[in-house]
């Protein structure tokens, strides 16, 4: 069955944008343009995702997302605003499971909803498949590396390396986000933190460091620059 997936945008032209683009991806596409209408929405239905814009009317989607997360467990990704840092910090203390900041590109929206629906598939879902990707929680693999998030341990080819509590939460992060081109400002804010002030180029830094530990020190090229963009583990290209 295709994944269902509910807009909450109340700009008309960007919802009406975001579902051709899903459906045609080949998600079931449904919208809503208010709070309140998308909060009957998904507590009538189950949706395997949810795209919830911030600002809306009648309920806003913080508010949504509260209420929404008092009756079940539907995955969210806000839509926020650029400077809205509080809104972000708010929504992710609510229980969403990721957020992107408008404007955004549609192929990294469409990134996004892919990482969320494979970690995050909704239990209704009686495949076995969420009890099989279960067993494994915590554990990210790619290549020769495995990161155990539980265990706070990362081994590339069985040899265990030692990382900074920061440099473990920058690979962890970039695992998640795997093939997708992180920002230096998106690595930062979830590194450092949503409050951080000081220098940007600190994520280079861990980056140096983490190269160092890994590719450097086993013969590999993990992690990648993107030249204007930012950072990201994938195949070598
Ligand atoms: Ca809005």
């Amino acid at each position: 069955m295709d994944p269902r997936i509910l807009i909450v945008e109340d700009e008309e032209k960007l919802a009406r944008f975001i579902e051709l683009e899903l459906a045609h991806e080949g998600y079931a596409v449904r919208k809503a343009a208010d709070g309140r209408t998308a909060l009957d929405m998904a507590l009538k239905d189950d949706y395997d995702l949810i795209l919830l814009d911030i600002m809306l009317p009648q309920l806003n989607g913080l508010e949504v997302l509260r209420r929404l997360q008092q009756a079940k467990q539907t995955p969210v990704i806000l839509l926020t605003a650029r400077d809205s840092v509080m809104d972000k910090v708010s929504g992710l203390d609510a229980g969403a499971i990721d957020y992107i900041t408008k404007p955004f590109a549609i192929e990294e929206l469409l990134a996004r909803i892919r990482v969320a629906l494979k970690h995050h598939r909704a239990p209704q879902d009686a495949t076995g498949e969420t009890n099989a990707q279960g067993a494994a929680e915590g554990v990210l693999t790619w290549q020769s590396l495995v990161l155990d998030d539980r265990k706070k341990k990362v081994t590339v080819s069985g040899q265990e390396i030692a990382l900074t509590n920061r440099e473990f939460t920058m690979l962890k992060i970039l695992l998640e986000n795997r093939d997708i081109v992180l920002s230096r400002d998106t690595l930062l804010e979830r590194v450092c933190g949503y409050d951080y002030i000081g220098e940007t180029n600190i994520v280079d830094v861990y980056i140096r460091h983490l190269r160092a530990k890994i590719d450097e020190a086993f013969g590999l090229k993990m992690i990648q620059t993107v030249r204007g963009a930012g950072y990201v583990i994938r195949a070598e290209q």
